[in-house]
């Protein structure tokens, strides 16, 4: 129960006098100092809420539900009056009783002003710079108002009238009065001195054609039509400007940019419905804020009958924004309902085929251009790898980094990568990893480097989901660089032969090569399987693989992340028989095979394969081992050079 609820109900308050909720206070407080520049936006908040109230009004009768004043137009009205500086919205919607108005404006509920608060709060923007972003809603209206007095009589016929009025500054009044109002709510504004502007009639005009052109109700400012009021989703595409799209679209979205992309088409047959839809240039789903603001504003025959449906578009779409009407729905449908009905349900999965084939077509056409929409949209678009039903479509709009990118910036797709396979290649490589550096340092990839396969770089957590429910592209097995069957890499040709071949070891050194990797098992023990001479590697002394059927690495350190309990999973260390530094231990290890330098330096390998493969949970042995070697190095140093 909100606290305005329980204050209501105390019988005390005899002067229907209450204070604001804190939040309230608070968003008043950012309010009243914001800039000059975003102060019009007032507006746009108090004829969106009348839209809103005539739009509920509307569906309520489309239900066949009784109402008071059947006869007033659906509309809103807009008056002045210069000399005594005041401004006033009035609509014939759907209104509201004394205790919806007391819990809908004295609390801040759902509405995009409470988004507001937390963005404010949370991530200390400026206020100015993101207001008119939000629809930070009625209280913004004490941007420029020193008084506020609402007059509102519900649509039901035994509701009272009632009316209330604060100067925002913490209180607020409220009584049921007995005056013969009619349907709806009247906001009537006492301007500050400072906001004069809003008393005129060429600035409130020109307010209301920047922001609220389209609402689907008239607007009058005296006798005169102010706002277009077209459906352009209605319209053909042939006969639309640039420019109302982008006015539209605009009103839709409160962006200051102009929308990336647009899609619009009417489809006649077999369903008949509309769509305009408008992919943004800028992700605004700041840090996951904004999560539940998306959905299609849903139209039947121009009757708003949901405000971001959700169901018309899947989360991983949640960027695009816009409209869908159809002629095929009952008007009276309820939102309940709305998902057993099979022509809804038909719409909604051609809307998602109808984006998805739009992008695909930039990204043929536009390669460039798709890149500025996959690096501003792919967090959320990627979560679309559950989406079974258009898994093609899905596959082949992703992009990678990969071996083959001059840099990280650059990416490939599915498509490409197939394209550049060698001839009997039935897998795609991927390595997944924090960055091109660091995954450019991954002993793995050593192989394939040295037999010119491509591989494609992973750096986001998710891609690690992706990868592991779509498993396939076309008829090629998805394969991680750390779980890969080396038989089938090894029948891939050396691109070079390597420049420089180490001397192969003699018969007997091969037997000691033997008993060094038992005695290397016997170092670290139960932290290893097993420890085997490796066929991979050119450039690292030694790796760790995964066991066939293990976790894979960055799965492993993901569920460290996220704090799952991953018992360590124990893995193959194997070694490059010529390393150097192998090749050093193995004449250690010949003259004394207990020799400590060898235990050092194992377990200094060991602990930076598992650093480099970001799965070394406590780094203070490897810094003590690597000391002691420094120390080592630094008296054979001065020894070497016959320092005293
Ligand atoms: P939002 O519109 O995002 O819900 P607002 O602060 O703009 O937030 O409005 C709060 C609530 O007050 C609305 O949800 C609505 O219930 C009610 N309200 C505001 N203006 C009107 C109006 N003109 N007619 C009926 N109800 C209104
Ligand atoms: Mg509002």
């Amino acid at each position: 129960m909100s606290s305005a609820e329980t204050t209501a109900k105390k019988p005390v308050n005899k002067s229907g006098k209450y204070n604001f909720k804190a939040e309230v206070k608070q968003l008043l407080d950012i309010l009243v100092h914001s800039l000059y520049t975003s102060r019009e936006i007032f507006l746009r908040e108090l004829i969106s809420n009348a839209s809103d109230a005539l739009d509920k009004l509307r569906f309520e009768s489309t239900k066949g539900t009784d109402f008071i004043d059947k006869k007033a137009a659906l509309e809103i009205r807009v008056s002045f009056d210069e000399k005594k500086n005041t401004l006033t919205i009035s609509d014939t919607g759907i209104g509201m009783n004394k205790e919806e108005l007391m819990q809908n404006i004295g609390t801040i509920a759902k509405s995009g002003s409470a988004e507001f608060l937390k963005q404010i709060t949370e991530s200390k923007k400026d206020a100015n710079n993101i207001i008119g972003k939000f629809g930070v809603g009625f209280y913004s209206v004490f941007m420029v108002a020193k008084e506020v007095i609402i007059k509102t009589r519900s649509f039901r016929k035994e509701d009272a009238a009632v009316e209330w009025n604060s100067n925002g500054l913490g209180t607020y009044q409220i009584k049921v009065v007995d005056e013969k109002l009619g349907r709806g709510t009247t906001i009537e504004i006492h301007l500050k001195e400072d906001a004069k502007e809003f008393a005129e009639k060429y600035r409130i005009e020109s307010v209301i054609k920047k922001h609220s052109n389209f609402i689907q109700f008239p607007i009058y400012i005296d006798k005169e039509k102010i706002n277009t009021m077209t459906a352009l989703w209605r319209e053909r595409k042939s006969s639309v400007k640039p420019k109302q799209y982008n006015e539209f679209y605009k009103s839709l979205t409160y962006d200051n940019d102009e929308p990336w992309e647009i899609i619009h088409s009417n489809v006649d047959a077999p369903i008949q419905y509309d769509t305009l839809l408008f992919i943004p240039q800028k992700n605004t789903d700041f840090f996951g804020f904004n999560r539940e603001n998306y959905g299609l504003d849903l139209y039947v025959r121009r009757v708003l009958i949901q405000h971001q449906n959700k169901e018309l578009l899947p989360e991983y779409l949640s960027f695009v924004k816009g409209v869908v009407d159809s002629e095929d729905l009952p008007l009276n449908i309820s939102r309940e309902t709305l998902q057993e009905n099979v022509v809804f349900n038909k719409i909604a999965s051609n809307v998602t085929i109808q984006i998805l084939n739009h992008l695909n077509k930039i990204a043929e056409k536009k390669p460039e251009q798709y890149v500025e929409f996959w690096k501003e949209h792919n967090r959320v678009f990627k979560m679309g790898y559950m989406d079974f039903a258009n898994q093609e479509k899905y596959l082949k709009l992703l992009r990678f980094n990969s071996s083959s990118s001059k840099d990280d910036k650059e990416l490939i797709s599915f498509e490409d990568y197939t394209k550049k396979m060698k001839e009997d290649q039935r897998e795609i490589y991927y390595v997944i990893g924090n960055s091109r550096d660091s995954v450019e340092v991954d002993p793995h990839l050593e192989i394939f480097r040295s037999k010119g396969l491509e591989v494609l770089y992973l750096f986001d957590p998710i891609d690690e989901f992706v990868i592991n429910s779509v498993r396939k592209y076309k008829d090629f097995d998805l394969k991680s660089v750390d779980t890969v069957d080396l038989e089938k890499i090894n029948k891939f040709k050396d691109l070079e032969e390597k420049k420089e071949k180490t001397e192969e070891l003699s018969k007997d050194d091969e037997k000691h090569f033997d008993s060094l990797l038992a005695r290397i098992k016997k170092i670290l023990g139960d932290k290893v399987t097993e420890v085997r001479e490796s066929k991979r590697l050119s450039g690292s002394p030694s790796l760790l693989v995964n066991p066939d059927d293990a976790m894979s690495s960055q799965m492993q350190k993901i569920m460290r992340m996220t704090n799952q309990q991953v018992g360590n999973q124990k893995k193959i260390l194997e070694i490059n028989k010529n390393h150097a530094l192998i090749r050093n231990l193995l004449k250690a290890f010949k003259v004394n095979s207990n020799d400590d330098y060898i235990t050092n330096v194992v377990e200094n390998m060991f602990e930076s394969a598992l650093l480099l493969e970001g799965n070394l949970v406590d780094p203070h042995q490897l810094v003590s081992n690597v000391n002691k070697l420094l120390v080592n190095s630094s008296e054979w140093y001065l020894k070497a050079k016959d320092i005293k």
